[in-house]
């Protein structure tokens, strides 16, 4: 057996904890790995206080993200000792997931470790990091370049929004950063913001149309906040959508689309096909900061993730925190 964060559902409802789990146990896939490291993410933090319905299947193994070695493989890709990354694909919902010493999974679902990242490094990146890649990415394909005007990121303190920072900046964005922390307006600046602009700004009633304001965006937080951003971004801009830190609806109207052209792009990254993993993988050994990236990383044990995800849904989480297996 193995150490594993085991969430269980009896009468009483939903229980947590470390626990050991029988390999036994494990669900079927051609791949068994060795993790090494993994994350916390806001939706780790839903699934490990049962705020929301993120897991599927009980008994599970929490956990959306992980780093490590493969030690067994009957796929035909990968052989022992191959460095991996893996996120999504229902792992930690419907899936045994990563918050364990041992992982079996598909080995379709898996992405070689970038030549330029550790594995601790792909996990402080984790979901949230590659999440703020594919946003960017989603704003490229879209054809914006940081001459047609600056970027806004909402939830900037957090996971998805300090990657977006760090690499909106290095990609030579002006960058106006929204967060509810001001008093994190530093940290934001190090990571490469040149504005940061209070939460409430974004929070009050939207107007159809407000004043131009930005070209691009990556937002975390959905509900009011995206509706503002929208009825604040610039003719032909565009703005990626990832997150629901603020809320699932979104009070907008078409005029923003219609009279401006602007464009609302949606990111997922948990059903996100292989090629654009790939793709988002690279960029980000490419693209992010290392000492940034350092700059945003917590690091905790297995230990620590249950209080970690309680930390994360009261949005109190700054930047990344990694989880050292074993
Ligand atoms: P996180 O670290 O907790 O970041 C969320 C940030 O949103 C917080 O740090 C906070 O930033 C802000 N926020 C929190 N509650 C808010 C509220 N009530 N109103 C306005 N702002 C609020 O979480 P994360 O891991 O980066 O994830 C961010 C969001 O993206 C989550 O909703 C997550 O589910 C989603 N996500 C989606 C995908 C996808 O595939 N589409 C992938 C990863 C994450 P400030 O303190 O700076 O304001």
């Amino acid at each position: 057996s193995f150490k594993a964060i085991v969430i269980r559902k009896g009468e009483a409802g939903q229980t947590v904890g470390l626990a050991d789990f029988d390999e036994s146990e494990l669900m079927e896939g051609d791949v068994t790995l060795r993790v090494e490291w993994s994350t916390v993410n806001y939706k780790d933090g839903l699934a490990v206080t049962g705020k929301a319905p993120v897991v599927r299947r009980f008994p599970m193994i929490a956990g959306i993200d992980a780093a490590g070695t493969v030690e067994t493989s009957n796929h035909p890709d990968w052989k022992p000792g191959d460095r991996v990354v893996v996120n999504g694909w229902g792992c930690g919902e419907t899936h045994l997931g990563f918050y364990a010493e041992k992982a079996r999974v598909k080995g379709d679902w898996l992405v070689p470790l970038p030549a330029g990242l550790e594995a601790r490094d792909a996990m402080a990146i984790g979901t949230a990091g590659y999440t703020a890649m594919l946003a960017v990415l989603a704003l490229e394909r879209h054809g914006l370049t940081p001459d047609r005007g600056p970027a806004v990121v909402t939830g900037a303190a957090g996971g998805v929004g300090s990657v977006a920072v760090a690499i909106l900046a290095r990609l030579g964005w002006t960058v106006i950063a929204s967060t509810g922390r001001p008093e994190e307006a530093d940290y934001l600046k190090e990571l490469g913001a040149a504005e940061v602009i209070a939460r409430q700004e974004l929070a009050e009633k939207v107007r159809p149309l407000a004043k131009e304001r930005w070209a691009a965006g990556v937002d975390s937080v959905g509900s009011t906040t995206l509706a503002n951003v929208l009825s604040m971004t610039r003719y032909g801009g565009a703005i990626a959508a990832c997150g629901l830190a603020g809320g699932m609806d979104l009070p907008t109207s078409v005029a923003p689309f219609i009279l401006r052209g602007v464009a609302l792009l949606g990111v997922d990254s948990v059903m996100c096909p292989q090629h654009l993993r790939r793709e988002a993988w690279q960029r980000l050994d490419t693209d992010l900061d290392r000492r940034k990236l350092a700059k945003m990383t917590e690091e905790i044990g297995l230990d620590g993730v249950v209080e970690a995800g309680r930390r994360i849904v009261e949005g109190q989480v700054r930047g990344r925190i990694v989880v050292k297996i074993g």
